[in-house]
């Protein structure tokens, strides 16, 4: 099952969500317990991201395997370029399309300890996540996501250069983007509006972080590249040092957040989830949100 397919099917707002792959045995059991939980509510589809080094690869590739045999949820496994000959690649996508996984989420990734280090590919690997979104396309029938930056790529020079290649990197094969994290409605809107105005008419997910605690706000902040707004911190600063407080105020930010995104027409949220499940339950329940299969809910019910 694809996504896009499951997306253009769906009739009613979806979600879907993120996780990463266990460090050990006890947080495997943490990550399959949230798994299990959210089954039932049958997301669009579910990920796992990719690390930079042997076991947390592995990780991936066994939990992303178990997900595709052992559940009825459809996997997207996250792939980056970082420290592969190109061989090498060939044989993860091998394996995936080999237990099942059919969506692959196509990313470069960033050098392992310092993500703002200097980029030397593999002797024999590749450089671009569009080179990689190729590859994966040139070995098999397989549904491709790529990332996309609301404030441009940390690396990019401007936001012209920045959607210049990710449209590049879209029209190479890709069929639907994933936005990294953001504060306003109005900056997933604007991304989306220059990928339309430079010619791709594909998908822009947004990337939504459930604000639950200081540690899933400091992350925010860190992966989204940007300064926040001071309306947003001026929330949720003051509450940093009463846990309760400042969950329930993050968990309303957020929710206005989606509800903007949902009247825009956005017709999926993308979840992290930190490997827990509650955060994004109660949100999927706040919102309204349904499995791609579910009847539109009847008016005034
Ligand atoms: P690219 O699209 O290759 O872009 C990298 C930089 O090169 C950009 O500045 C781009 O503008 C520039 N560029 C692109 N093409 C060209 C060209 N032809 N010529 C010159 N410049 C060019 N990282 C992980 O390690 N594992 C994960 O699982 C993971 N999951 C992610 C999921 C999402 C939704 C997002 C948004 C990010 C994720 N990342 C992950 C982080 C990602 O790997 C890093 O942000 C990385 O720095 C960029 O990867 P990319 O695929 O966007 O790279």
């Amino acid at each position: 099952r694809r996504v896009v397919d499951r997306l253009a099917s769906a009739r009613c707002p979806t979600f879907s969500v993120e996780f990463f792959p266990p460090r050990d045995e006890a947080d495997e059991a943490v990550l399959w317990r949230s798994i299990r939980e959210l089954e039932p509510l049958d997301p669009a589809y579910i990920s796992i991201t990719y690390g930079a080094g042997g076991s947390s690869r592995e990780g991936t590739i066994r939990n992303i395997a178990r997900v595709a045999t052992d559940t009825t949820l459809v996997p997207m496994a996250h792939l980056t370029a970082v420290n592969h000959s190109v061989a090498e690649l060939r044989n993860v996508i091998g394996h995936f399309a080999a237990v099942g996984v059919r969506n692959i989420l196509a990313l470069r990734g960033d050098p392992p300890g310092d993500p703002m280090g200097e980029w030397v590919p593999h002797p024999q690997g590749l450089t671009y996540a569009e080179e990689l979104v190729r590859l994966v396309r040139e070995l098999g029938d397989f549904c491709v996501g790529v990332s996309a930056f609301p404030y441009g790529h940390p690396r990019s020079v401007d936001l012209e250069t920045d959607t210049k290649y990710l449209v590049r990197k879209l029209k190479a094969g890709a069929d639907f983007a994933i936005a990294q994290l953001f504060f306003e409605a109005e900056d997933f809107l604007r991304l989306r509006d220059r990928v339309a105005a430079a010619g791709s008419d594909a998908l822009i997910l947004p990337g939504i972080m459930p604000l639950t605690t200081p540690r899933t706000w400091r992350k925010t902040v860190e992966l989204s590249g940007a300064t926040p707004p001071r309306w947003l911190s001026e929330r949720l600063e003051p509450l940093v040092d009463d846990p309760k407080a400042f969950r329930a105020e993050g968990l309303d930010t957020i929710t206005e957040l989606c509800e903007r995104l949902l009247a825009e027409g956005v017709p999926e949220l993308h979840f992290y989830t930190f490997n827990r499940s509650k955060a994004t339950r109660e949100l999927v329940d706040r919102l309204g949100l349904r499995s791609p299969r579910a009847e539109p809910a009847a008016v005034g019910s």
